[in-house]
């Protein structure tokens, strides 16, 4: 299919911007997909094929967050069969069916793998203000509780936090600012950012990293295009979020799905390609960026650094 990378030792597609081919074939350049969901269930056993063809194609390391307690061990395994890493949480979508008693077993799960190179963060947790039924009572307030007490996880075990962020950018500023109050500044990523430029600045002031992705290779996403633009090159990690967020080549609209075209599978071997394209906006070169990118990732995720070499 058109997603999989090239055989290995074959030559790289012709076509595209020279910086396109260059990013597709890898190389010495190398990428970190810092948000892949590999132990989704769209993936099933073919995860370790796709992570293989990432690799072909330069994508050096998987940051694999978890979203439930009943995920946590897949993402650990994974992160350790692959040579990647993973983070732990309940992300905003699972809070309804989340009971008190998960974030117990949250807590004794980093308790239990604190000292493991490969969990690198709490995560994905945060706030979704778009799905209606989430922005009212009770379940807005259950939303808000979660993240607050795996806010204060993080800091318990001084890690990082990654975070889902939908319609919910200060809400999720002021928590951060409460539980951070004065302590340490937080480390982390706001996850498939695309808030307002104000919102992006008073994430980065309080020590975040941006989390762009697919979205961004959309004409039509122009707060999110320009954002990827102007924000400083420090600001900037990159994602894939798959098998969420395929990037424009691979979305298929709602008539043509219904005409009986699959939606593309997005994968960490995209990733390259989607890099290529914030190059492009940015005028940069594709390994400045892959270098800068690599760098960032690491500030946010400190552990990262030592599972690279
Ligand atoms: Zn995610």
């Amino acid at each position: 299919m058109s997603t999989a990378g090239p055989p290995q030792g074959a030559k790289a597609p012709l076509g595209g911007s020279e910086a396109h081919t260059v990013a597709e074939r890898g190389g010495d350049i190398h990428w970190i997909d810092t948000h892949c969901h590999l132990d989704a269930q769209e993936f099933e056993a073919l995860a370790p094929v796709l992570r293989a063809q990432a690799a072909i194609k330069g994508v050096a390391h998987c940051v694999i967050p978890a979203v439930e307690v009943a995920n946590f061990e897949a993402v650990r395994q994974l992160a350790h069969t692959l040579g990647d890493s993973y983070c732990l949480g309940i992300h905003p979508l699972y809070v309804a069916q989340a009971t008190e008693d998960d974030l117990v077993r949250l807590d004794a799960a980093l308790a239990h793998h604190q000292g493991d190179p490969r969990l690198v963060a709490v995560g994905e947790i945060g706030l979704d203000f778009f799905v209606p039924a989430l922005c009212q009572s009770p379940l807005r307030e259950k939303q808000e509780h979660f993240y607050r007490a795996q806010l204060q996880l993080a800091r318990k075990y001084q890690l990082p936090v990654v975070l889902h962020v939908r319609r919910s950018a200060d809400r999720l500023l002021k928590h951060l600012r409460e539980v951070g109050k004065g302590g340490a500044p937080w480390l982390g990523i706001a996850h498939a950012f695309n808030g307002s430029d104000v919102q992006a600045q008073a994430f980065l002031a309080l020590g975040f990293k941006l989390g762009f992705g697919g979205a961004v290779t959309f004409e039509r996403a122009a707060q999110l295009r320009h954002l990827v633009q102007t924000v400083p090159l420090e600001a900037i990690v990159l994602e894939t979020d798959s098998p969420d967020m395929p990037p424009h080549w691979l979305y298929t609209t709602a008539g043509q799905r219904a005409a009986g075209t699959a939606q593309g599978r997005n994968e960490p071997g995209e990733l390259p390609r989607i890099a290529a394209v914030i190059a492009e906006l940015r005028a940069l070169g594709v390994n400045e960026l892959a270098q800068a990118t690599t760098h960032n990732a690491c500030e946010a995720l400190p552990k990262l650094a030592a599972l690279l070499v």
